[in-house]
């Protein structure tokens, strides 16, 4: 089947063009002009924004952390990845001390086969550093997983500097790139420790325990060893000055490091963590929200293409599961929900409060993505022969964002009641309409993209 969007606004990473777009089953034939192909449907886009579909590198969707499990897993999850713009997300696969990375792999396929409502790939963190894992690298690369996912916190998870030295040169070896997540985890201890003789349990200890120091601390001695590893390296959610001048230094001296940000860092600051009641604990992440200062510093490092990509580190719970940590700050799940609002938001407080342009916004979420994670050009660009997945923004429509609303199974928005400008209308996933409206009309149509290695 053939279907013909006329007149519409083709977004890319270089332009914002009029263009019709021509589609075959699931893939882009044409895009061009004036299109005047036979199609057995033909709509008119006028007035409304097309965009690549979009790419959410960071989602945590029916993992088993704190004692509990994310609230959305993959079948809510997608389908709120959907909602918000984004036809592909990458998960990540996470090898629990004992196991092998294959049965990791394993695990991974069973909670996202045959209930993804949109594509999804997978990152493999790697957690047990031995022989075997080592030995069993070459075969992630041949699942389609040319990315890892390294912790330098969280105890049953992380990597001792020997450990990340030797796993980041083997990662090169075999042709990959590691996303690292950056805090020093022995100084947030003592910090807790300090705490706990204190007789301190407030929200805002996690932030007190957790300071941005400490993140760029990580990020420095990361980005040491990445150097004498020669491999290149990603630093996710990034999330204040400090970390980002270590990286603007380290590039300076010649070395490759791409940085993620989240929407949570660009707009919300700390203070959120001194509410009333328990309030603050639906914004615990790791690492926290920091000040308006770092906020600033963020924006500018992305309108000025230092920051790569924009993913959400979604990881929800609900209200109920955040009071898990009612007699223990460090008890709270750690995660927010982002995956259904970022593209919006990223419009909003990007695009129409020019600090990005569109071209900026489509590379962010899409173009990017694509490539640092080795997907280019099947996603990330509106071009013949690229799955057809489109995103349709209508850019007059004003609203605000509600948790009643949403389709994330959480009942909490961290942002609700925002304003926000334009609003993702229609989603095709490789040729297929899977959302209008806010709503579902096409579920479970997502495959599985094995990846290729890093070409940005
Ligand atoms: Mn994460």
């Amino acid at each position: 089947m053939k279907i013909l969007f006329k007149n519409a606004s083709v977004v890319s990473g270089r332009s914002c063009k009029n263009a019709d777009i021509l589609i075959e089953g699931e893939k882009i034939l044409k895009v061009a002009p004036e299109l005047n192909d036979h199609a057995e449907a033909t709509i008119d886009l006028t007035g409304k924004l097309v965009f690549p579909g979009f790419i959410d590198a960071h989602t945590h969707f029916d993992l088993e952390v704190a004692g509990t499990v994310t609230a959305d897993d993959f079948y809510t999850g997608t389908q709120a990845a959907l909602a918000g713009g984004t036809t592909t997300v990458i998960d990540f696969a996470t090898q629990n001390r004992g196991e092998t990375l294959e049965e990791a792999l394993v695990n991974w396929h069973k909670k996202a086969d045959d209930k993804s409502s949109c594509d999804y790939a997978f990152h493999m963190a790697i957690s047990d550093w031995n022989e075997q894992t080592s030995r069993d690298l070459p075969k992630m690369l041949e699942a389609g997983i040319s990315t890892f996912k390294l912790y330098m916190t969280y105890d049953a998870m992380m990597l001792n500097d020997h450990a990340l030295y030797q796993a980041l040169k083997r990662i090169r070896e075999v042709g990959g790139i590691a996303g690292v997540h950056c805090e020093n985890s022995d100084v947030i201890k003592a910090l807790v420790e300090e705490k706990r003789a204190a007789k301190e349990n407030r929200v805002a200890c996690h932030p007190e325990t957790r300071p941005a120091c400490l993140e760029a601390e990580a990020v420095s001695r990361l980005l040491t060893i990445a150097k004498l590893a020669d491999t290149p390296v990603i630093i996710v959610h990034l999330t204040n000055r400090q970390a980002l001048w270590n990286i603007k230094e380290a590039r300076e001296q010649g070395q490759t490091v791409y940085a993620e940000t989240c929407p949570q860092y660009l707009l919300m600051e700390d203070s959120v963590y001194y509410l009333p009641d328990f309030e603050g604990a639906r914004y615990v992440i790791a690492p926290p929200l920091r000040k308006p200062e770092d906020q600033e510093s963020l924006w500018k490092a992305v309108a000025r293409n230092e920051i790569q990509t924009i993913a959400t580190d979604h990881c929800s719970f609900t209200l109920k599961q955040k009071e898990l940590g009612l007699q223990d700050f460090t008890k709270i799940p750690g995660g927010m929900p982002g995956v259904e609002t970022r593209a919006i938001l990223l419009y909003t407080y990007g695009v129409k409060e020019n600090r990005i342009t569109l071209e900026q916004m489509c590379r962010l979420l899409a173009e990017n993505p694509a490539r640092l994670y080795g997907m280019y050009p099947r996603k990330g660009v509106i071009a013949p022969g690229s799955d057809a997945d489109l995103v349709i923004l209508d850019p007059q429509f004003e609203g605000r964002i509600r948790a009643e609303q949403q389709l994330q199974n959480v009942d909490y928005a961290p942002f609700e009641g925002k304003k926000v400008k334009g609003r993702i209308e229609t989603v095709y996933l490789r040729g297929t309409k899977v959302m209008e409206n806010g709503g579902i009309v096409k579920p479970l149509t997502g495959t599985y993209i094995a990846r290729k290695q890093s070409m940005l």
